[in-house]
C-alpha cells in the first residue's frame, strides 16, 4: 500500500480520512465506480467506534417507537442487502422482548408486524408473539417471576471489526490504497483556498506521505471536528460526542441462540442481552463526554446500570466478577445542524461540503455504512468535477463472499478465506494450536492477519482480528506473548519490539478488565 502511494504522481479522485465504517464504505463505492483512491486510518481500521458496536444490522426498533417510518425502511433495506452481500458476517439473530405487563404483547406484537411489514420480505423471519412456556423455552435464564410470554422477531447479526476488515480488503480489490497506522496532520490548499491534498505521517517509519487530491473526505467519526479544523480554523463544532458501554459475560448467561431485546429500560434507553461468538454481550448506556479520545474508558456508573439492568432480567444476575470484557465506544451524534449541509436531512447522517471543498460524512448507523458512502460519493463527483459514474454496491460482494460460511465453523467471518487458513496449518501443524484455552482462535489466524489483513501490532491481532480482547480481556492479555513472537516472526521484528507489544498490549487491556 505504501508502494502505490508513494507511486503515485498525479492527484487522487479522493483520499479519504478515517478508517472506520464510514471511510471503508466510501473506499469501496469510489474505487468500484472506478476513481482512483486512497484511504488513511491514523491507527488500525475499525479502532473508533466500529468494532465496539452492538453488532446488530437493524432497522432500529426505537426508531419505531419514535415514528421515523422513513429511517426505519431504509435500515431495514440495508439490512437486506448487507445480508446478500456478506452472508458469511451477516445472519439473522432471533430476538424476544419478554412481557412482565398484560399489555406489551399486543403493544410490541402490532409495532413488531409493521417492523415486517417495512421490511417487506421476509428474508430475516416473521415476528410472532410467543406464550409464557416457549419463552421459556427458548430463553431458560430469564427471570420467570410475573412473565406472561413475550414477541419473537429477527434481526441482523455481524462482527463489525471483521465487516470492516473485509471491506478494506474489497475497496483494495478494485484498486483503492488503503493505509493503516498513518494519521493525517494536516491538510493543503491551492492559492483559490480550496483544498487540494493531505499531508500524512506513516508511524513505522515516520515519514511524512504526502497526497494530493481532487476531493478529500472526512470520515473520522467523533474526531470529525479535529479534521474540520485543519480545513478551516474557525469552524463550529458540529459533534456532541456521547458515549456507550458494552460488557461480555460468559454464555451460561444466555444459552441458546435468541437475544433478549427490552426495549425500555429506565430512561428510556433500549437494552441487549445477545449471544456473541460463545458468549453474551450486554449493552448499551448513553453518556455525554466532553472530550473524545481512541480508548474510551467505561464508567463505573455505566457499568453498575448494565449489570443491575440486566439482572432485573435474568434469574442468576451477574456479579462485576463474572465481566470478561467491557469495551466503550463513541457515538458521532451530530448536535448543531451544520451551515454547509447538502445531503438530505430524512437521513440519520449528515454529509456537509464546506468552503474550501472539504467533505465531511457522520452520524448515520454501521447498517447504513452503504447508502451513507453512495451518498457521499455522489457528493464527492459534484464536488471534485468527476465523471459522472453511477454507484454499484448494492449488490456488490463483499471480499470472502460465501453463502454456505458456517461449514467452516470458528473461521466462518473468513468466508471464501477459510481454506487458505486451513492451508497455513498443513504446512505448519503448529498453527493449528488455540491460543488460549477459553477462545478457539488459532495461530494461523495471527499468521494470516500479519500476511493479508494489515495487522501491525499485537492489538491490531487480538482486538480487531480475532476479537479476543472483546470477548475475554484477560484471555486476550494471556495470548500476547505468543501473538507477538508469532507477529515479530512475520514481520521480521525482533525480541525487543516483541516485549514493548505485550506491555503495550497490558496497558490497553486494562481497561477492558474489571
Ligand atoms: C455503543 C455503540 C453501539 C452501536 N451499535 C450499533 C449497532 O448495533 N448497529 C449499527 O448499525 N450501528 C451501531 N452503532 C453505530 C456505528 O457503530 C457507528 O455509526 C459507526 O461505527 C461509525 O463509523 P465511522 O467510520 O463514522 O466512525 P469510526 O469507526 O470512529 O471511524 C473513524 C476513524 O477515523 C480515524 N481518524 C480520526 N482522525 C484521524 C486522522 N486525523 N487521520 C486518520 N484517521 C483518523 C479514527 O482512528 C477512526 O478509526 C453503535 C455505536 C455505538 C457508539
Amino acid at each position: 500500500m505504501l508502494a502505490r502511494i508513494a507511486r503515485r504522481q498525479q492527484p487522487w479522485d479522493l483520499v479519504i480520512i478515517g478508517g472506520g465504517a464510514t471511510g471503508a464504505g466510501i473506499a469501496v463505492d469510489a474505487a468500484s465506480r472506478g476513481y482512483s483512491v486512497a484511504l488513511l486510518e491514523q491507527s488500525d481500521f475499525g479502532k473508533g467506534t466500529s468494532s465496539r458496536s452492538t453488532k446488530l444490522v437493524h432497522g432500529g426498533v426505537r426508531y419505531l417507537q419514535q415514528g421515523n417510518v422513513t429511517l426505519v425502511k431504509e435500515g431495514l433495506q440495508e439490512r437486506s442487502r448487507l445480508r446478500r452481500n456478506a452472508p458469511h458476517l451477516v445472519h439473522s439473530l432471533p430476538l424476544i422482548i419478554p412481557a412482565y405487563d398484560w399489555w406489551e404483547r399486543p403493544w410490541y406484537g402490532t409495532g413488531l408486524k409493521v417492523y415486517d411489514l417495512l421490511a417487506g420480505r421476509a428474508e430475516f423471519g416473521r415476528s410472532r408473539i410467543v406464550s409464557r412456556e416457549e419463552t421459556m423455552r427458548t430463553l431458560p435464564t430469564l427471570q420467570p417471576d410475573h412473565l406472561k410470554g413475550g414477541v419473537l422477531y429477527h434481526d441482523g447479526q455481524f462482527d463489525d471489526a471483521r465487516l470492516l476488515i473485509h471491506l478494506m480488503w474489497t475497496a483494495s480489490e478494485h484498486g483503492a490504497s488503503v493505509l493503516n497506522h498513518a494519521p493525517v496532520s494536516g491538510l493543503s490548499k491551492n492559492t483559490a483556498g480550496a483544498i487540494d491534498g493531505v499531508v500524512a505521517q506513516d508511524l513505522e517509519s515516520g515519514r511524512e506521505l504526502r497526497l494530493p487530491a481532487r476531493v478529500v473526505v472526512n470520515a473520522t467519526g467523533a474526531f470529525a471536528d479535529q479534521v474540520r479544523q485543519l480545513a478551516n480554523a474557525g469552524s463550529e463544532r458540529m459533534i456532541a460526542p456521547s458515549q456507550g458501554t458494552h460488557i461480555v459475560l460468559p454464555r451460561r448467561f444466555l444459552p441458546g441462540d435468541t437475544a433478549v431485546m427490552v426495549p425500555r429500560v429506565g430512561d428510556g434507553r433500549v437494552m441487549f442481552a445477545i449471544p456473541w461468538r460463545g458468549h453474551t454481550l450486554v449493552g448499551t448506556t448513553d453518556t455525554p463526554i466532553a472530550a473524545v479520545s481512541l480508548d474510551p474508558r467505561p464508567l463505573d456508573e455505566e457499568i453498575n446500570a448494565l449489570l443491575s439492568t440486566v439482572g432485573r432480567y435474568l434469574r442468576q444476575p451477574p456479579s462485576r466478577s463474572d465481566v470478561l470484557s467491557v469495551f466503550t465506544g463513541i457515538r458521532p451524534l451530530v448536535s448543531a445542524k451544520p451551515t454547509h449541509v447538502t445531503a438530505a436531512l430524512s437521513r440519520d447522517h449528515t454529509i456537509e461540503v464546506d468552503p474550501s471543498g472539504l467533505i465531511t460524512t457522520t452520524g448515520g448507523k454501521w447498517t447504513t455504512y452503504r447508502r451513507m458512502a453512495e451518498d457521499t460519493v455522489d457528493r464527492a463527483v459534484v464536488a471534485g468535477g468527476l465523471p459522472q459514474r453511477p454507484s454499484a454496491t448494492a449488490s456488490l460482494h463483499v471480499h470472502g463472499y460465501d453463502a454456505d460460511a458456517a461449514r467452516h465453523r470458528h473461521l466462518s467471518t473468513y468466508g471464501a478465506d477459510a481454506p487458505e487458513i486451513n492451508a497455513l496449518v498443513i504446512q505448519d501443524s503448529t498453527l493449528a494450536e488455540p491460543l488460549h484455552p477459553d477462545l478457539p482462535s488459532i495461530g494461523a489466524e495471527v499468521v494470516w492477519a500479519a500476511r493479508f489483513e494489515m495487522a501491525r501490532t499485537v492489538e491490531d491481532v487480538l482486538a480487531r482480528r480475532v476479537r479476543a480482547l472483546f470477548l475475554n480481556a484477560r484471555a486476550a492479555v494471556a495470548m500476547a506473548p505468543r501473538v507477538a513472537a508469532l507477529l515479530g516472526r512475520e514481520l521480521g521484528r525482533d525480541e525487543a519490539w516483541q516485549r514493548s507489544q505485550v506491555a503495550s498490549f497490558g496497558a490497553i487491556a486494562e481497561s477492558y478488565i474489571l
